[in-house]
């Protein structure tokens, strides 16, 4: 099992290290959104006018491969352009999407590899 330091470090890594977006031309985290259960509602970016850019949907996602660990709230964002998959705000995106990756910069798989890991995860839906 990983150790708690080994989970921090991969975070951190994987943080400072935004990931591939542009390039893949992937909105995969922005499609839905998806964060933590318990994931705090004052932590939702907001807009200029103070308004929430993410709208919870009535589900809960739990990802197939941490089907017994997982439980994930998932939101449509006002910023994404579903017809392109492009965030209409992208230079200015709030920074928990800038903190987004799916690059851990110390894993010996390529960047390929591992978006593609991310991106073939699969979730089972369950409506609220
Ligand atoms: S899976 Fe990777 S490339 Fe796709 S949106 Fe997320 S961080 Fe960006
Ligand atoms: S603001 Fe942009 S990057 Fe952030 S979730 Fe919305 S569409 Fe994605």
């Amino acid at each position: 099992m990983e150790s708690i330091e080994k989970k921090k470090k991969d975070k951190k890594n994987i943080e400072d290290n935004p990931g591939p977006c542009l390039e893949k031309e992937c909105s995969f985290c922005c499609d839905p959104v998806k964060v933590g259960r318990f994931f705090p509602e004052e932590k939702i970016p907001v807009n200029e006018n103070g308004e929430k850019i993410w709208k919870e949907r009535v589900e809960i996602l739990i990802p197939e491969d941490e089907i017994d660990t997982t439980r994930l709230k998932s939101y449509d964002c006002v910023n994404l352009d579903k017809a392109t998959g492009k965030c209409l705000d992208y230079e200015k995106r709030p920074l928990i999407c800038r903190k987004a990756s799916c690059v851990n910069r110390d894993s010996k798989e390529s960047i390929d590899e591992q978006h593609k890991r991310m991106t073939k995860r699969k979730f089972i839906v369950i409506k609220t």
